[in-house]
């Protein structure tokens, strides 16, 4: 396999499909650049070692071509952020294009339109990928967010590369990172799982009961561990048709010899609002009419001992609806205790979209091992499952 560390782009075209799915205001401002920002280290290898580069993205969910998802609106930023000019194509294939990237000189670089205009691209049509792929000499894949997904620019262009296809400096990090603690992580290990349902976590969490040491849970999935166990819920977020399905995942647990650590106590509030009245209850006893919002403060001490004894920390999902100011208080210390145990030697790796965001909120971006990029995608190579996009280079 090639790596982009020794790979020569001197007067070479490079395609590379990047994530600039960044969110726009109303205005098409973009409100968080970090996805742009973690592709600048392989654009800028490609364009200091004199090739040219031809990034190619999706932005939004757009039925057609729609104005409001064109990647127009990442042009003036980018070229910003890299220093140098960005050149846009308003199509992703077609004539124009192929002539743009025929004119490419060292150095440039060509920014594409949203892959998404056409609907080949999510169907993995090969046709598509192809022209995708005309004029091109090197395909480069640094877009770990959709690495789950085997579309045209994804996975199925990497069939016209079959010696000339790398991963990007991003994707090569996640792998990395993630592999500390897929593949023999250092012990205890341990996950902590929060969010809104276990619906969504099901499986992630059932997988890891062959990884870790400690499973910890928390966020709104919890009052379903609770109903199942008998406890009052109120009026919490309760999936009553996946009561049985937690069960299962405590007596799978026991046989797997996991230790699961459930909340014990919690703040609970009579509307969901942060100006709810609130108090702090057992668990499972929610009074009639109320919700539970945030683990309690003994659950959090609790928390807080068993991840200060880990070695290796993978946190998704937030402990309570964080972004209410009254209800942030777990996730907090949770964060703050990861960041702790990460500064005496634990290796801590933070995913998922929301857990992210709490961290960039507690200003504790910085002191995690790793923050991975990729939500779906990093939930399932953990899961064992086989990413397209990551196949697709490898073999
Ligand atoms: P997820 O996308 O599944 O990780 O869920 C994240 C969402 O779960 C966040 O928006 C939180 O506000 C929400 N959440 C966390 N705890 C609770 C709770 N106790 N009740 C309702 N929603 C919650």
């Amino acid at each position: 396999m090639i790596s982009i560390k020794d790979f020569n782009f001197s007067g070479k075209k490079a395609i590379v499909r990047v994530d600039f799915n960044v969110p726009l205001d109303k205005n098409q401002k973009i409100t968080d650049d970090t996805r742009i920002r973690a592709a600048l280290p392989t654009i800028k290898k490609i364009v200091e070692d004199g090739g040219s580069a031809v990034l190619m993205s999706h932005l939004g969910r757009p039925k057609g071509s729609e104005d409001k998802f064109s990647l127009r609106h990442i042009v003036g930023h980018l070229t910003e952020l890299l220093g140098r000019e960005v050149k846009f194509a308003d199509d992703c294939i077609g004539n124009q294009t192929l002539n743009a990237k025929n004119n490419l000189q060292s150095g440039d670089v060509l920014l594409l339109e949203n892959l998404r205009f056409y609907k080949e691209e999510k169907k993995g049509n090969a046709d598509f990928a192809k022209k995708l792929a005309e004029g091109i000499d090197v395909y480069v894949n640094d877009a770990f967010g959709t690495a789950h997904r085997a579309h045209a620019s994804t996975a199925v262009i990497a069939q016209f590369f079959e010696s000339a296809k790398m991963f990007g400096f991003l994707i090569k990090r996640e792998l990395t990172s993630i592999d500390k603690i897929s593949v023999n992580p250092r012990r205890p290990f341990t996950a902590i799982m929060g969010g809104a349902k276990v619906s969504d976590k099901i499986q992630i969490i059932n997988n890891l009961l062959d990884k870790v040491d400690n499973l910890i849970i928390g966020g709104g999935m919890i009052y379903t561990f609770v109903k199942a166990q008998g406890g009052n819920v109120g009026n919490s977020i309760c999936e009553d048709d996946k009561t049985e399905l937690a069960l299962e995942v405590l007596k799978k647990a026991k046989t797997k010899g996991v230790k699961v650590w459930l909340p014990v106590d919690n703040v609970v509030a009579n509307e969901f609002s942060n100006d709810a009245k609130t108090q702090l209850t057992s668990i499972d006893a929610v009074p009639e009419g109320w919700m539970g919002l945030d683990i309690g403060t003994k659950t959090i001490d609790i928390f807080k001992s068993v991840i200060m004894k880990s070695s290796a920390i993978l946190w998704n999902g937030p402990m309570g609806v964080f972004e209410m100011s009254n209800f942030q208080e777990g996730t907090k210390k949770i964060a703050v205790a990861i960041a702790e145990s990460t500064e005496r030697g634990a290796f801590s790796l933070i995913g998922g979209g929301d857990s992210v965001a709490a961290i960039n909120k507690f200003e504790l971006t910085n002191s995690v091992s790793y923050i991975s990029t990729g939500g779906g995608a990093l939930l399932e190579y953990i899961e064992g499952k086989e990413l397209p996009g990551v196949t697709a280079i490898r073999k």
